[in-house]
């Protein structure tokens, strides 16, 4: 990253900075919107286990919550009518037997969005 100087309005211009999004983990998944969008128990599993690995997920995250998503997995959290669930089940009764396809990765959320993630919770 390069930084000049605007003479004119003596401010600093970065250039060559990228915006989070475009280091986002999720822009290398191919139909990621049908993955971070499912109600598919598996898919949100897989959307959440993309989030791990990503770099800016309390960007994301962060972002999320200010705008106050509705739906979708959102640095690492899932999101359905506005609130985060850390839990999701299947319709009907739970197996006898835990599926490992259901199990839903459980991401950390950063420590300065722990109390405004709280205020959304379900
Ligand atoms: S944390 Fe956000 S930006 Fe990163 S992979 Fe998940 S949804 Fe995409």
């Amino acid at each position: 990253m390069q930084t000049l100087v605007d003479t004119t309005s003596h401010t600093t211009i970065s250039v060559g900075a990228l915006p989070w999004e475009d280091i986002a983990a999720c822009r290398a998944v191919p139909n990621a919107a049908d993955l971070f969008f499912s109600e598919d128990i598996g898919d949100i599993a897989a959307a959440k286990r993309v989030c791990t690995d990503c770099s800016v997920l309390a960007e994301c995250l962060e972002g999320a919550l200010d705008r106050r998503e509705l739906f979708g997995v959102w640095g690492g959290q899932l999101f359905i009518n506005g609130k985060m669930l850390t839990v999701k089940r299947r319709r009907g009764r739970p197996p006898k037997v835990a599926r490992p396809e259901d199990q839903m990765p459980v991401v950390p959320i950063p420590v300065h969005l722990q109390a405004t993630a709280q205020k959304r919770s379900a």
